[in-house]
């Protein structure tokens, strides 16, 4: 049962892993987990977005099933294989822009951070890289390096990567405008680094662990201008806005702005790790051969299920789907922001949705502690959700975009009792 195993864990698994709720899990089908024990639980979290079409979709199972009849390994260093060029081709389409893209495969997010970064510096030759406060890419070197928060991603894990600096996020929450965010560039560029020793900007449309914070399209527009003027490259972080998340297929279609790299990983290949780098083929085809890529990068049945993805996308129509249920859940988030004081935000785009507490008083004054109440008391009464926030202070939900609307209605009346027990 739960208890033996949670106690077995305690003693073989270190406390680094962050297990956010004290369950453990045995099953899953669309927006749903199920307990060891047998408890039901609506699931806000999707494996931290990694599932938008859903758990254990059925096109996803058989299609890796069929996968590992035929083929589960080679390693694409070694020799091709048909479903990595297929999949390569599609997200090229799916980025799209102003001239012919190219993809690599990698196996995590953090890794496609790693592989983006490479890709820039070895375009650009050039060995800056900004990023910005609040932003999240990852726990390897170079991804925690360039993330902008300290606990518990960064802390005592330094010497960081060099040449990394970080610069605000744009966003009215904590005062700080796309103007100053774009006046603490040149600043850094008049002081810290010039801009032509600068590679690439790395920026997530839509903070995800971050809070859920969306820059605005001004702002990025603006920064793409900039990068433009200096020669330097952005980067859209979409491994957590990726694939219809906030309504669109990527979070940076909604400035209208075109990136010259593009990472995606978790909803990629629905449970499977794969992660990519996309961009443009000028610039993606700076390494030399040898310079990228990975033993498991672009496993066979990670690129199957990818492509099962990417089918249940078109055929149940996902990203229609993403905007209905953003919809249904915000309008539901505003009305809990009405009867409860104690949120002091609803926040995120499409179905990218974040409630923000705090202490009630004037200055808004973050509250993680209530946060964390919610999220127990949302456990215990059937929903799984997570925290996020530069304070640990907003409860996001990445609900899978197969949800019905009874699901999605559920979600938030569950959600609202729970905030009234806190
Ligand atoms: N970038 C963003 C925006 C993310 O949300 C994450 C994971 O949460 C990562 C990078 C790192 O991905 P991974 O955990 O697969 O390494």
């Amino acid at each position: 049962n739960s208890q033996y195993l949670l106690n077995q864990r305690e003693q073989n698994v270190p406390r680094g892993v962050l297990t956010a709720h004290p369950i453990v899990v045995s099953r899953g089908s669309g927006a749903h987990v199920w307990s060891v024990d047998g408890k039901e639980y609506i699931d806000l979290v999707g494996g931290i977005g990694v599932l938008n079409v859903g758990h254990n979709h059925p096109k996803v199972v058989n299609a890796v099933k069929k996968q590992l009849d035929s083929l589960t390994h080679t390693c694409f260093q070694v020799a091709a294989y048909e479903s990595y060029i297929e999949l390569a081709a599609r997200l090229n389409k799916l980025v799209g822009g102003s001239s012919p893209n190219k993809t690599v495969f990698l196996t995590t997010g953090a890794e496609a951070t790693e592989n983006a970064i490479k890709i820039a510096r070895g375009y650009t030759n050039r060995p800056g890289i900004i990023a910005f406060r609040g932003g999240f890419h990852g726990r390897t070197l170079m991804g925690m390096t360039l993330t902008g928060m300290s606990q518990p991603y960064k802390q005592n894990f330094g010497p960081f990567a060099p040449d990394v600096y970080h610069v605000p996020y744009p966003n009215e929450f904590r005062g700080i405008t796309s103007q100053m965010a774009l006046d603490a560039l040149e600043e850094l560029f008049a002081t810290a680094i010039a801009a032509n020793r600068v590679a690439a900007i790395i920026i997530e449309p839509v903070q995800g662990d971050g809070g859920f914070l969306q820059a605005p399209a001004d702002f990025m527009k603006a920064l793409r201008v900039l990068t433009k003027e200096h020669g330097i490259l952005l980067i859209a972080d979409e491994i957590q806005t990726g694939f219809g998340r906030t309504g669109t297929m990527f979070g940076f279609q909604h400035s209208g702005i075109e990136p010259d790299l593009v990472t995606v990983a978790k909803s990629l290949a629905g449970g499977l790790p794969l992660s990519a780098v996309t961009g443009k083929a000028t610039i993606m085809d700076a390494p030399t051969p040898g310079g990228l890529g990975g033993t498991y990068a672009g496993n066979p049945l990670a690129c199957a299920a990818a492509l099962a993805v990417l089918e249940i996308f078109e055929d149940e129509e996902l990203l229609k789907r993403a905007r209905e249920i953003g919809t249904r859940m915000k309008a539901g988030f505003d009305s809990l922001k009405a009867k409860y004081p104690r949120i002091g935000d609803v926040r995120g785009v499409g179905a990218m949705l974040a409630l923000e507490f705090v202490k009630g008083d004037k200055n808004q004054t973050p509250d993680a502690a209530l946060a964390q109440r919610v999220m127990d008391r949302a456990r215990e009464n059937g929903v799984l959700v997570i925290k996020c926030g530069l304070h640990r202070n907003v409860v996001r939900s990445l609900i899978p975009l197969v949800a019905d609307d009874a699901t999605v209605d559920e979600a938030v009346r569950i959600l609202g009792k729970s905030i009234a027990e806190s």
